[in-house]
Formats: C-alpha cells, structure tokens, sequence
C-alpha cells in the first residue's frame, strides 16, 4: 500500500526494495490510468505500451509533460482542485487535475521530506513573496501552489515583498528581531530570493544575520545562469553576506506536486522512497547509466488522480550515484543540468541551456 510508505524514514529504502515497492505501485496505476483516462489509453495505444509487460522500471511509458497541455489528463470523477502552469514558450497551460486523495498524499510526501531536513516542529517562517499570490483558490498557478505547500511546515507567516516585488525592510527587521536566535525557515523561488532578497539586502547594505535559518528555494536556473550566477556563487554569497548556511534548491514539476527532489549536505539532489528518476539519452530516449547526460524522467508514485506517475521533462541532468552519498539518504542521488532549447522532445538537437 502507498500508505505503509509513508512510516517509514524518506529515504530509507535500498536499491531492490525501492525497485520492487515501485515496480508494483507503477504497474497499478498503469493498469488504473488505462481503464479510467481514456486520454491515457489512446496515447498508449498510440506509443505501442497498450498491452506491454513490465519486468522494470525502465519499461513504462515515460509521458512526454508537454501532452498535459494538449489533453485533459484525468482520471478521477471527483477533482476538487486543478493545478495550471503555463510554458515560457506556448501560450497554452498544463492543467493537473487533483482529487482528495491525491491531494492528500502529496501533503503526506511533502511532509516526510522536509521533516528529514527541518525536524517536526513548525518554524517561523519568512516567504520571498508577496502575499497577494494566493488568490484564486481553485485555480491555482504552480507558483502560489507551491507557497501553499510549503507554509504547511512553517507558522508566523511573513511576507516580506510588497506587491511590486520591493523588499518590507519593516517587516522583515520587526520578524527577525522577534525571532532572534531561533531556527527560522525561508521559502522563496531561487530568483526572487536571489533579486528581490538578496539583492536588496546586498545594495542597502543591511546587516542582517540568517545564522539560524534554513532556507528552501526552487524553480529553475535559466534567469540566473542570465546573470552569471551558478548555485556555488549563490550559496557563498548568502553566507558571506548573512551568514546563511543551510541553503536547499529543490527540484520538481507541477505535475508530481508532492514529489520533490532535494538538494542534501553534499549538494545531491536525492529521491525519496516514493519517487524515483531515469536519465534517457535525449536522441534514443534509451535509459543511461550514472554520469551520463540525458532527459530527466520523473517516477512518482503519489500522483494518482492522473496519469503523472511517469514522467518524461524537458531537462537535462545526470545521475550520481546510489545509495552511497556522504550524507547518509538512501536512493539515486542526482544534478540537473539545465533545460532542452528546442520546442521539440524527439528529434530534438542535444543543445542545452548549460547550467554551470
Ligand atoms: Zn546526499
């Protein structure tokens, strides 16, 4: 059962029991998606997968993540909330439909992994945001989604953007002396913090001491890498400037909320027990071995109210190793390398926007 997963510590389970718990989850919702999707079925169908047998991982269909803006994706007669995120380079939007369950389970997934870095008490909490991003609460964009999935493990929260993105001095000198000498939690997209949050303090010049506080950031490299700014230059520059150490990119897509890939002490991104990665070669889409470069596909096994179990994006990145990284997390550990330039998965060139 997906719940049993869920006992134990995040990133417990060793290469064979972390394949086979895998295997028959994937196989399940395989078999549930065909019958309830009919979208699902006929792209199946039209891959050749319809009446595959699955003796590994490397067998399933790896859906591209672009069909999710050609078709509705559901599998479920009971959605309550829909999650939408629009390209950079299409009009059209990404809708991930989510029933209760769902929902529920990727509250769970997310819980797990943050408790194994922050502990089980709720932090004060800061968000590089402005609070007017959560409005719609049924239509919610992947961004305001993700503030809303992580605040879950903070309390006091405090929003220290004003709606046109200038840092609150105010309220976030009044947040910090309030909460002096204690753990806080800062949660921010990697380029607002990095624009709107450090930036600001690094230009006013203002003493502000983050020796307490750990700080989660996500959502992509492209407008950094414009800057010259890789992830070293990032994480130095906060603890030079306020002596910020626990810095975690995380990486993840709006169609596996709930799955998210963390960077550790050794800066690995690691996955947890329920949800795995596959590097494919980017003109074979065969599956490579570690170090070698290729597509990202992303398994999960909470995404269960649409075909978002097996996922193949658009980026770029590399696996590291297994089960043996210095800072003790069981499963494949990985770094992402950047993003494919062309529109176009299959046939694409192997140029990349370079990450480092
Ligand atoms: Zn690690």
């Amino acid at each position: 059962m997906i719940e049993d997963i869920f006992s134990l510590a995040p990133y417990s389970l060793k290469k064979e029991e972390k394949s086979a718990f895998l295997l028959k989850e994937l196989k399940y919702l395989t078999r549930l998606h065909v019958r309830d999707c009919k979208s699902y079925k006929n792209i199946l169908e039209a891959f050749g997968y319809i009446d595959k047998e699955y003796q590994k991982l490397e067998d399933f269909f790896a859906m591209p993540v672009r069909l999710f803006k050609e078709y509705d994706i559901s599998s479920s007669s009971k959605i309550f909330k829909t999650l939408v995120s629009s390209g950079t380079t299409s009009s059209k939007v990404s809708k991930i439909y989510l029933d209760a369950q769902t929902a529920q389970l990727q509250t769970k997934a997310l819980v797990k992994i943050m408790q194994d870095f922050l502990g089980k008490k709720r932090l004060p909490m800061l968000l590089v945001e402005s609070k007017s991003i959560i409005k719609n609460s049924k239509m919610f964009s992947a961004r305001a989604a993700g503030v809303l999935g992580v605040s879950n493990f903070g309390r006091k929260h405090t929003y220290i953007l004003d709606d046109d993105m200038k840092l609150n001095r105010a309220a976030l000198e009044e947040f910090l002396s309030r909460y002096e000498n204690e753990p806080i939690l800062i949660f921010g997209f990697t380029f607002m913090v990095w624009k709107y949050f450090f930036k600001a303090i690094e230009r006013d010049n203002l003493s502000i001491d983050l020796s307490q506080a750990t700080l989660f950031h996500s959502g992509g490299w492209k407008k950094l890498q414009d800057e010259a700014v890789s992830n070293e230059l990032f994480k130095k520059s906060f603890k030079n400037l306020t002596s910020l150490e626990k810095i975690h990119n995380f990486y993840g897509m709006v169609e596996q909320v709930g799955s998210i890939f963390v960077e550790c002490e050794e800066g690995h991104l690691h996955t947890p027990n329920f949800a795995d990665i596959i590097i494919r070669d980017t003109q074979t889409l065969e599956p490579l071995g570690f170090n070698a470069q290729g597509f990202i596909e992303l398994i999960s096994t909470v995404a269960r109210s649409y075909a978002g179990h097996v996922l193949l994006s658009e980026d770029i990145g590399e696996v590291l190793g297994e089960d043996d990284c210095a800072c003790g997390r069981m499963g494949k550990y990985f770094r992402v390398i950047g993003r494919v330039a062309s529109a176009e998965v299959r046939g694409c060139s192997d140029t990349y926007e370079e990450k480092q």
